[in-house]
């Protein structure tokens, strides 16, 4: 029976698509129109933005930016919770002049992937991120640890649960503050959703310090949402418009779009601090922007009936 006494009464809605949207879509923003798309989501009330990459501008073209950005963003730094993907030293030095309380580093559950992504193993990448990670930390910023490929990848199939377990406890001892748990290529199903989060328990972390990311390439994007917070999972990861994707599973779908997850949350009576009108103006504002369809199934319901 779905007994709905286990859901959470709040979530936090971790809002990635002006980073994890941006980079995996072929459009350039000006600087100044992602800056506007950050204000006009935290005006919509979403609470947690990743706003921007430091890696190198030349491997990611279209999040060259990034210090740019954050200077247009910086009044609001110390009253928003923003972060930025960093990949090593250099990142983190560039992070720490942009004023940013958070940051995130990007691990891999599989060796095809890390080698693919990240040109390193599993532990050479991790043995990067270790003193960026306690450096940041020292500095008084949190760290959150994505761990791609956590249920397949697609070289190796699926994913064993103790190696993501393993990833996660490395990421810990380092020092980050939450995981989130990534689904890379959008295969997971519920049943494989409970069985990571048991394999977490057995080393003992708690829910609190987990997110989940689950993309919707195979549809099952929402199920696994709805599966984690009766798990006790409560901050989940989504993307305006579900811009992105992932460019090692070519297809239409990738990143769950934060409008079909807020619908769910709001449908179950769980709070988000989000105004939901408000959200779906900026999708469709920013639809405008990038020439790029909105691929939330909610928006493109919601304005079919209203037009
Ligand atoms: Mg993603």
């Amino acid at each position: 029976m779905f007994d709905r006494s286990g859901l959470p009464k709040s979530v936090t809605v971790y809002e990635v698509g002006p980073r994890d949207g941006l980079q995996n879509e072929a459009v350039i923003l000006p600087t100044t129109v992602k800056a506007e798309l950050v204000k006009r989501l935290l005006n919509s009330g979403i609470s947690a933005i990743e706003v921007a990459s430091f890696v190198r501008p030349d491997i990611v073209p279209a999040l060259a930016d990034a210090d740019e950005l954050l200077v247009e963003l910086a009044p609001m730094l110390s009253t928003h919770r923003m972060s930025a993907l960093v990949p090593n030293q250099k990142g983190l030095d560039r992070a720490l002049k942009s004023g940013l309380q958070e940051i995130a580093v990007f691990a891999s559950a599989t060796e095809s992937f890390a080698r693919a992504n990240l040109n390193n193993s599993v532990v050479g990448s991790l043995d990067i991120f270790g003193p960026v990670i306690r450096t940041a930390r020292d500095a008084g910023i949190r760290v959150r640890g994505y761990i791609s490929m956590c249920f397949s990848d697609p070289w190796e199939g699926k994913t064993a649960t103790d190696k993501v377990a393993d990833v996660a406890m490395r990421l810990l001892a380092d020092g980050v503050t939450e995981i989130s748990i990534g689904d890379t290529i959008g295969t997971a199903t519920p049943g494989e959703v409970i069985d990571l989060l048991d394999a977490f328990d057995s080393r003992g972390i708690s829910r609190s310090l987990l997110a989940v990311h689950f993309h919707d390439t195979y549809g099952q994007a929402l199920s696994n949402t709805l599966t984690a917070m009766l798990e006790g999972i409560t901050t989940i990861d989504s993307s305006i418009g579900g811009l992105g994707g992932c460019p090692f599973a070519k297809s239409a779908t990738g990143n769950l779009a934060t409008e079909d997850l807020v619908w769910q949350l709001h449908g179950l009576g769980i709070s988000t601090g989000i105004d939901f009108d408000t959200l779906l103006l900026t999708s469709a504002w920013l639809g405008l922007q990038t020439g790029i369809k909105v691929r939330s199934k909610t928006a493109i319901a919601l304005v079919g009936k209203n037009s």
